[in-house]
């Protein structure tokens, strides 16, 4: 979920920036003078990629002029270019650089900007601390130059820390605050800047909908805000982001609408990244909506774009996606390795939300291989990883419960403050956001316990049943045969085992497709069932091979239990399947015998019937 706010990251933080046409022409004439922040920042919301190059191009100018101005409009101008960057190689170097001139120059709002930036890469290296305690003194030193706009600038990129560490009341206590000044101040980036975060902060749960509402809401709100010709490469995130919002609101049409309107401009662009990003959100809604065809080349045009960025997450979304696919296409090798690598990737992470996202993957495949054994396997150990996921997230819920009183008593003084400032319309967007809050974080726990129990049984019913027919699966029959040989052994009460086989089922895929093979798979089982009474059980204990279980009957009645499956599986109708088209199977039989006769053994036996029955045409019953 962090992969795609943290793409829209980048792109609002540096939101608050840009470059100065304007400004460009004066400086070719004459004197360089010093470039607004907000031009610099309207470059970079435009065309990222154009405005490194144009920086690099000052810097080259400034250095070879020894003009001081020019390099540091230079610095200032790829800091927050680099940032929209995967790559950002020259990032921290940048900054560092750009400081020391802003303090040579005396330039002290360049000097605070740097400051932030330099608190911003602090979040994004993981050192929450650290940068927690930089941003405080970059406020108190932009407090002492008086500089308001840069105050709030630096909350809002506080803000970012509390996002990124799930503090979402914090969070928005700070956007309000700071969305309070930009308002008043008529600061348009500003404002798109705060209602962007405010987006991410309620997509931070996107299961919740409410929550989703909101943030569809404020990403609206933000893009009507911006200038469509000032910010082409901004409005093509801000489309990224609401698509990936649809989708999760499983409203195809819009995400569709919006990932293509955002394919669009980024194309413009020239943005691989981010078309690497469409090609696999188009992708998974194709998935999604069943059309097969393109996905496949979608993901292996994203796939090496995420390896050259070093993207580890999307890298493991992409491959999880093309296992997916492959096993929908049935390219059982494919997916396979598709899912291997992801694993290695998941395990890599060690992110429990990569384990929970490749295991559920694994338990999909292998079921819709047959591969029941591998499936309950995986079943069991994302049970494990559902548990530590949800620890995980009990936890945040806890803090953040707790959380939301702190800030509420903080939020209520800023508030008293803020009332002697006249602000009252704040004041008012302050309260509301702590009402919706507080509802999305009860709603928000209510429905993460419902589904969670809610997996639970799903994956209880899937350890037992055969996905396809509905019968027990391979395990659930076995122990009901040991149970039923074992019981009593010294009564020796008889057991009937019997291992069912369709004959040539092989050439019904073959003639008729897949889909036909499981319809005779799910008609064959329903007419055996039929037949049987209460206590007798019928199993799938393979592909086309079943196995059936039939405690307190003898050998002798064998014959007839055959004849009464044989007469309900020629009578039985599957539709699609051609009329003239009978459907026969074998039957390998055995019973108790000796109070000793274990489970095994009697499968064995009856195995070795199965193979007999074959062997000498199919179509009969051998008894072992
Ligand atoms: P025989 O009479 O010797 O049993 O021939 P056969 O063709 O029935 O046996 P074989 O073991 O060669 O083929 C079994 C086939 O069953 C192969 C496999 O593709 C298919 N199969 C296994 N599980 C499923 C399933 O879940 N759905 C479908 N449609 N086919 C399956
Ligand atoms: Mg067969
Ligand atoms: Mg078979």
């Amino acid at each position: 979920m962090r992969i795609f706010a943290s793409l829209c990251n980048r792109v609002f933080r540096l939101t608050l920036g840009a470059l100065a046409v304007i400004a460009l022409v004066g400086a070719a004439r004459a004197e360089t003078v010093r470039v607004p922040t907000i031009e610099l920042d309207y470059a970079v919301s435009d065309d990222p990629r154009g405005a490194l190059r144009k920086a690099a191009a000052w810097l080259a100018e400034g250095k070879a002029k020894g003009d001081k101005l020019k390099q540091l409009n230079a610095l200032r101008l790829s800091a927050k270019a680099n940032e929209q960057g995967e790559e950002r190689p020259d990032l921290a170097r940048d900054a560092e650089a750009g400081l020391t001139l802003a303090r040579e120059l005396g330039d002290r709002e360049a000097e605070v900007e740097f400051l932030t930036q330099q608190a911003g890469l602090m979040v994004d290296g993981g050192d929450h601390d650290a940068a927690a305690k930089a941003f405080d003194a970059t406020i108190a030193l932009a407090e002492k130059y008086g500089l308001r706009a840069n105050i709030a600038r630096s909350q809002a990129a506080k803000a970012h820390l509390y996002f990124a560490q799930d503090r979402a009341a914090e969070a928005l206590a700070l956007l309000v605050e700071a969305h309070a000044y930009f308002e008043t101040h008529h600061d348009k980036l500003g404002m798109i800047y705060t209602f962007s975060l405010m987006a991410q902060v309620f997509a931070l749960d996107p299961d919740e909908k409410t929550a989703l509402r909101k943030s569809i809401d404020y990403g609206q709100r933000a893009l009507a805000l911006i200038d469509p010709r000032r910010s082409r490469h901004d409005i093509s995130v801000h489309y990224h982001n609401l698509g990936v919002d649809y989708a999760r609101a499983k409203n195809w049409v819009k995400a569709r609408e919006y990932f293509n309107k955002s394919l669009v401009l980024v194309k413009e662009l020239g943005d691989r990244v981010s078309m690497a990003y469409l090609d696999y959100r188009l992708a998974e809604l194709d998935r999604e909506e069943g059309k097969l065809d393109g996905v496949i080349a979608a993901l292996d045009r994203a796939i090496p774009v995420f390896v050259d960025t070093g993207n580890i997450n999307m890298q493991l979304l992409t491959l999880l996606s093309r296992a997916k696919t492959q096993g929908a296409l049935s390219r059982k090798r494919d997916a396979a390795d598709a899912l291997n690598k992801a694993r290695a990737l998941a395990e890599k992470l060690e992110a429990p939300w990569a384990l929970v996202r490749t295991r559920e993957t694994a338990v999909q495949l292998h079921s819709r291989w047959g591969e029941y054994e591998k499936a309950f396997r995986e079943a069991e150990k994302l049970r494990t990883a559902e548990q530590d996921f949800a620890k995980a997230n009990n936890a945040r819920m806890v803090i953040e419960i707790e959380r939301r009183f702190d800030s509420r008593q903080k939020e209520i003084e800023n508030q008293l403050l803020r009332a002697r400032q006249q602000e009252s319309d704040a004041r008012r967007l302050a309260l509301i956001l702590g009402l919706i809050l507080a509802l999305t974080v009860l709603t928000g726990a209510a429905l993460f316990f419902a589904r969670q129990a809610q997996r639970n049984r799903r994956f209880q019913t899937l350890a037992m049943k055969d996905e396809l027919t509905g019968l027990p699966n391979r395990r659930s029959i076995m122990e009901f045969a040991r149970t039923a040989v074992q019981k009593h052994p010294e009564l020796s009460e008889p057991v009937i085992i019997a291992l069912i086989d369709i004959d040539h089922f092989k050439s019904i895929n073959d003639e008729l497709g897949h889909a036909q093979g499981d319809a005779v798979l799910i008609a064959f089982a329903n007419a055996c069932q039929r037949e049987l009474r209460a206590n007798d059980k019928l199993g799938r204990f393979g592909g086309e091979e079943f196995l059936l279980v039939m405690p307190g009957s003898g050998a002798e009645q064998i014959p007839a239990v055959f004849e009464r499956l044989r007469a309900s599986v020629q009578a039985m109708q599957v539709a699609g399947l051609p009329p003239g088209r009978t459907l026969t199977f074998s039957m390998g039989a055995t019973s108790k015998a000796l109070t000793t006769d274990q489970t095994e053994e009697l499968i064995q036996r009856a195995d070795r019937a199965l193979y007999r029955a074959k062997e000498a045409g199919r179509d009969r019953l051998e008894i072992g």
